[in-house]
């Protein structure tokens, strides 16, 4: 490649690699590109290399060379060690002022130490966030850059070119300094965790209570898609439901384990929730229900001993009870979301970030996998007020609640006296009931731990900190 030309370079050119480069060729922008095995670059070439102005590289060095100052390279690589190998590759053959950037799903902590690490030697290095998988790498998906300000002044206009567009609105923001991107896109995954969970109760429920088949309940779902939860995953979750398997000629998830996998950014939303004391319970049980699926051992062993049966209430008024499982499903959405933007204003809180909340549910409109009409809502709450304390005691989202909550109570009361499972339906409603509440039992709680390890209490009529002698008082 001749030196000094490129826009941007992309490292690393499996499928979101490839795809996000041919984004950036496609929008017109010079793009270098590179792969460890040279292979791959080269298919980039011979399939696409019609699509825009590709500089292709066989070496790291070269690759370099190829950029414009300050240059931009973006890794696409397996995340954890891979990326920290190709990050200390590039720097040593980058200038200062010159601009890494990891796009791949790192863990947020690993972003901070990276930044750090490379501003000591006069390089950015910006941990982003992308989502919305291939088809959005190519096609434009949702970018949650942080890192500096002057960085993003320079990689920011390529990034809101290549990004989802919705209302004319780029799907990219810069989210805030160092590991911010990487939190932000951390919880996204972890909502999207909390979003299929809840998906899938309502579709147990219709299989199981209602007794019907996938494609009848695909239809219902897409019906729903005309709604308040229009959404990519309502939208797909429908698609997949009238799939039929082409082997068996059965409804194609009849033929699936039932067993969900999980790459970790659910685990990561929740143990970083733990850690700064933010109640995710929805994500939290969706991240523990794909767990329990993939328990076979446990699962084996309960089904030997515990009888499977259920102790099924009747359904008399099915139309109502599809109309319920709508709405708790919008109320347990909300929740969900509600607590995720929790975490990631603790979060900011917690690292310094300056992160405009609203912002985010604007650029999860387009491109990601939570894109939702919705999200429209949330940015206009954040718009009402910036210090809003909990999403769900925004005006709108308080009334919309209210409309939800009878018949949330009753698809959640059904399901545990009918013996069926719903995790993400239960705990919302328990954190909405928790949230509100009055007056908790931790008082209680708090009594206990003064009892046995003089941890203190406080008093509800007198401020001050106080102990009660208890083996006086036996
Ligand atoms: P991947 O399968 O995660 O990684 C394959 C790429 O990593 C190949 O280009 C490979 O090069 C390179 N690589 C692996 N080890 C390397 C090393 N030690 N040194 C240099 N290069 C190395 O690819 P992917 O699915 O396209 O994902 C890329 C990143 O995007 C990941 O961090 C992933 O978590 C993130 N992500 C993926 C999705 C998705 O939908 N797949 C969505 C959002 C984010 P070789 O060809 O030489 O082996």
């Amino acid at each position: 490649s001749p030196a000094d030309v490129a826009d941007i370079g992309v490292t690393g050119m499996a499928v979101m690699g490839s795809n996000l480069a041919r984004n950036f060729a496609r929008n017109g922008f010079k793009v270098a590109i590179h792969n460890r095995s040279v292979g791959k670059t080269e298919k980039v070439i011979d399939s696409y290399g019609t699509e825009g102005e590709f500089y292709p590289s066989e070496s790291a060095a070269e690759f370099v060379a190829s950029l414009q100052k300050p240059r931009v390279a973006i890794i696409m690589v397996k995340a954890g060690g891979p990326t920290d190998a190709v990050i200390d590759e590039l720097a040593e053959l980058m200038d200062e002022g010159d601009i890494i950037v990891d796009a791949g799903n790192a863990l947020y902590t690993d972003t901070i130490r990276r930044e750090s690490a490379l501003r000591e030697k006069g390089l950015h290095f910006v941990g982003s966030g992308v989502s919305g998988g291939e088809e959005g790498a190519l096609n434009g998906p949702s970018i949650m850059p942080g890192g500096t300000k002057e960085s993003y002044d320079r990689l920011g206009p390529m990034f809101e070119k290549i990004s989802a567009h919705v209302d004319g609105a780029p799907c990219c923001t810069h989210v805030g300094a160092d590991g911010a991107g990487h939190f932000v896109k951390m919880v996204h995954n972890g909502i999207e965790y909390a979003d299929m969970q809840v998906i899938s109760e309502a579709y147990d429920l219709m299989s199981k209570a209602l007794g019907k088949g996938a494609s009848e309940i695909g239809d219902v779902f897409a019906e729903w898609n005309k709604g308040d939860l229009e959404s990519f995953l309502i939208e797909i979750t429908a698609e997949v439901l009238h799939h039929q398997d082409a082997t068996s000629g059965k409804p194609f998830v009849d033929v699936i384990l039932d067993q969900a996998a999980q790459k970790g950014t659910g685990a990561w939303t929740v143990q970083t929730a733990l850690s700064l004391g933010v109640p995710v319970t929805g994500i939290a049980e969706a991240t523990f229900a794909r767990s329990t699926s993939g328990g076979t051992a446990q699962r084996e062993a309960a089904r030997a001993v515990l009888p499977a049966e259920t102790q099924q209430l009747e359904i008399s008024d099915e139309a109502q009870f599809v109309d319920d499982l709508q709405k708790a499903l919008y109320a347990a959405k909300l929740v969900s979301y509600s607590q995720g933007f929790d975490e990631i204003a603790a979060g900011a809180k917690e690292f310094g970030w300056d992160i405009n909340l609203g912002d985010m549910a604007k650029i999860w409109r387009g491109g990601c996998i939570i894109r939702a009409k919705f999200l429209n809502r949330i940015t206009e709450a954040y718009d009402r007020n910036p210090e809003l304390a909990l999403l769900l005691a925004d005006e709108y989202f308080t009334a919309e609640i209210a409309k939800c909550v009878p018949a949330w109570r009753r698809v959640v009361a059904y399901a545990a006296a009918s013996g069926f499972p719903v995790p993400v339906f239960s705990s919302t409603l328990s954190y909405y009931d928790a949230v509100r509440a009055e007056r908790l039992p931790a008082a209680l709680v708090q009594a206990q731990r003064d009892y046995f390890g003089a941890h203190t209490y406080q008093r509800v009529d007198t401020e001050g900190t106080f102990h009660v002698e208890w083996s006086e008082d036996r």
